[in-house]
């Protein structure tokens, strides 16, 4: 099985589908913790978000691999686990800049579509019903309004110790969401038979329950 979920950031992607991936008992895939994990090591070395060419010359340095502990996502660079380190407003920023890449794309693309190979899985981000899997047998763009989508991500980011402002968040959100629907490559665009799911006012659980409705309407599991 395979369901996409798309859209812009503090959607609520990923609290929706690791709810969605524990009542199905399938495995949950954050791509957007890719593009991080290249972020991160860009900016590690020192090399400007806006250095293309400085960006790709990284690339044959990295290693990713991702494995699963308890049922939980871990994204290994040269085998370090990062953990929350790759959450950071700064890396954000990272991760869109370097996601806006062809190269960026193509290095992580194999390792998205393996997994899938491999396993049942819900996986979010921002191509995955256009470009990772464009036969996912369940495809959503998830969406919520501005405000709702920066207090969701201000608070998460807060309960991991972060010291931000909703202001700041808001700014960088939509800096970034316009960066990932403008790019030229991969644009984070809903695909032609996404369902698109406005889930400003729902709750996490009200929001997995409107995608377990779509994946029994699409027969994928018994109603
Ligand atoms: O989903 P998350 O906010 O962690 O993603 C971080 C960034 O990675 C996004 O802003 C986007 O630029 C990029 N991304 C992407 N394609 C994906 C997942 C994430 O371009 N499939």
């Amino acid at each position: 099985m395979q369901i996409a979920i798309d859209g812009p950031s503090g959607a609520g992607k990923s609290s929706v589908a690791k709810a969605v991936a524990a009542r199905l008992g399938i495995v949950y895939v954050d791509t957007g913790a890719l593009y991080r994990t290249v972020g991160y090591y860009v900016r590690s070395r020192g090399v400007s978000r806006t250095d293309t060419d400085g960006i790709v010359a990284c690339l044959p340095q990295i290693s990713i691999e991702v494995r699963y502990e308890n049922g939980a996502q871990h994204v290994y660079l040269n085998g370090e686990d990062l953990g929350d380190r790759i959450r950071e407003p700064e890396i954000s920023m990272y991760a869109s800049a370097v996601s806006a890449i062809p190269a960026v794309r193509a290095f992580l693309l194999d390792t998205q579509r393996d997994i899938a190979a491999k396993n049942s899985v819900i996986m979010d981000g921002r191509d995955i019903g256009t470009v990772i899997l464009p036969h996912a047998d369940v495809k959503i763009f998830m969406t919520a309004s501005d405000e709702a989508r920066a207090e969701r991500r201000t608070l998460e980011l807060k309960a991991k110790g972060m010291d931000v402002r909703f202001e700041d968040v808001l700014r960088e959100m939509r800096e970034r969401d316009d960066n990932d629907r403008n790019r030229e490559v991969a644009p984070a665009v809903a695909a032609d038979d996404a369902v698109l799911l406005d889930n400003s006012g729902m709750t996490v659980e009200e929001s997995a329950d409107a995608v377990l409705a779509l994946v029994r309407e699409k027969g994928c599991v018994p109603s």
